[in-house]
């Protein structure tokens, strides 16, 4: 027991998608009064300097393919933290409540009475299209958008996937890399072939990079640039409004 006046209290923290300034100042002042910041794999270590520097800093990633910490552990982290230090800043990639676990992190503190606060983060789903000037949405273009996890708890693909590929809606699809061949196959049994497509390899990030071509082409291009997790998966007119899109798909056609 270190702090034993404080009253212990959780804020769930949106990080944005990985640059560090993509933090709300709400986040950064959140960060400023932490006793101890519990972060993921998906956030910028850069984040932490807002944090005192007697502060906690405890890594608790789970990065694709391996559970260092289950759910469970960091739920009861969290709440050992902020029982024995006092203000426990969660910090999470994005925003906390896409696909996040945001909830699960909230349920579990209320049912110690220990108080929440969220602060919103930027949503790579909305933010990273948003920095390579996609627009998620588009005035006689697309009238909406849908974001769907690639990986569901059974590791199949959603089956939202297969009802938005049928929609005119812009399609982004979170932990959706490693099934990609999957997903195209479904765009294109919804006679989607030539809708333009885009993968984003670590958005906002220093290694960010991506390919955009149209949904028969999207496989072979990110094989060839060597696209990494995390990435993104957008599908949609709206691709197509990427400066780069009509020179690329042009050359894609000259070589097929
Ligand atoms: N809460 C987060 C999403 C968590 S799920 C958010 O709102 O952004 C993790 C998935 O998000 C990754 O597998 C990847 O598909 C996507 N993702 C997160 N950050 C990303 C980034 N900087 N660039 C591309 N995709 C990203």
């Amino acid at each position: 027991m270190i702090n034993q006046n404080k009253e212990p209290k959780i804020t769930l923290l949106g990080a944005g998608p990985g640059d560090p300034d993509l933090l709300t100042l709400k986040g950064v002042k959140a960060l400023q009064t932490a006793d101890v910041v519990l972060y993921d794999a998906l956030t910028n270590e850069a984040l932490l300097e807002h944090a005192p520097t007697a502060s906690i800093k405890v890594y608790v990633g789970k990065r694709s393919g391996e559970h260092s910490y289950p759910q469970d552990t960091i739920n009861k982290l969290m709440i050992d933290y902020a029982l024995n230090y006092g203000h426990v800043v969660r910090l999470k990639g994005g925003d906390p409540f896409v696909f996040g676990r945001g909830y699960e992190e909230l349920d579990y503190a209320a049912s110690y009475s220990i108080p929440v606060s969220v602060i919103p983060g930027i949503s790579s789903s909305i933010g990273v299209p948003g920095l390579q000037q996609i627009p998620v949405t588009h005035r006689g273009m697309s009238e909406s958008f849908w974001v769907i996890t690639g990986t569901t708890t059974s590791g199949d693909v959603s089956n939202d996937i297969y009802q938005a590929a049928q929609s005119n809606a812009t399609v982004v699809v979170l932990m959706g890399l490693k099934k990609l061949a999957k997903i195209v196959e479904i765009f294109k049994a919804a006679g989607k072939g030539s809708l333009p497509t885009a993968v984003v390899q670590n958005g906002s990030a220093d290694d960010e990079k991506m390919v955009i071509g149209v949904v028969e082409t999207i496989e072979i291009l990110t094989a060839q640039e060597h696209i990494k997790a995390p990435a993104l998966l957008i599908f949609g007119e709206v691709v197509s409004l990427h400066p780069s899109f009509k020179t690329l798909v042009k050359q894609y056609a000259s070589i097929s």
